[in-house]
């Protein structure tokens, strides 16, 4: 498995990245607002060696916007990074700040939009727009061999990426869909969202059985390079 588009863009947009109008001005209202948060496109996080990237949606205003590391700072991370940590995907302590020391091993984590979208909502050319830099970060990950997608729109968006049909792949949780060609295994989860958490929709058990699937796949994965 590749992505389906030409890698000519770099994986991390400019700060400034003005692509996105309407994100722009969401940006500026924000760096207004608050000069001391990061209010810039949140770059991936872990090493481009790994054989695992997590992509979840977009940056969270008050979390990765804020600090610039995604799943940094607000109820998602602590989930997120708790459930690394016991898959030995992390070391470290998380204390929800990007110069906390916490290392992923073996894992990396993106956004499909890295923006942070006014109410967690991208649109849909906004997700298609910011797309050739999740292409590009895919692209420089050697050993890729396994995706979790986080929520039903990072989902969609991977399917998008990979160019596989949303109808042979439909989202559920906990649903595996192998790779054609030995290519990386995308793995669905809800979003660990603390919305999804206190409704019951996602539990830390649900959750730790997604990576359980991962681990084990990867087992059979030896890195490449
Ligand atoms: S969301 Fe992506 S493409 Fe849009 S402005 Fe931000 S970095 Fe650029």
């Amino acid at each position: 498995m590749r992505p389906t588009e030409p890698t000519a863009r770099p994986a991390e947009p400019d700060r400034d990245c003005p692509r996105c109008p309407r994100l722009v001005d969401f940006r500026e209202t924000w760096r207004a607002k608050k000069p001391d948060w990061e209010n810039a496109p949140v770059p991936s996080f872990g090493p481009a060696s790994a054989r695992l990237l997590i992509v979840g949606l977009a940056p969270g205003l008050q979390g990765a916007n804020r600090t610039g590391r995604p799943f940094t700072g607000d109820y998602a991370g602590d989930l997120l990074y708790a459930t690394l940590k016991e898959f030995g995907f992390a070391r470290g302590t998380y204390d929800a700040r990007p110069d906390d020391g916490l290392e992923l091993i073996d894992a990396r984590i993106t956004n499909a939009v890295r923006c942070v979208p006014p109410e967690n909502k991208p649109t849909g050319p906004e997700i298609t727009t910011c797309r050739p830099f999740l292409v590009a970060t895919m692209a420089e990950m050697p050993n890729l061999a396994a995706i979790v997608a986080l929520g039903r729109i990072a989902h969609d968006t991977l399917m998008g990426t990979l160019g596989w049909k949303k109808s042979a792949h439909p989202f559920g949780h906990g649903a595996v869909h192998p790779g054609p060609g030995g290519g990386a295994t995308v793995f669905d989860s809800y979003h660990c969202s603390r919305y999804n958490t206190n409704t019951g929709v996602l539990t830390p058990e649900m959750f730790r059985a997604v990576f359980a699937k991962v681990q084990a796949h990867l087992v059979d994965a030896p890195p490449k390079l």
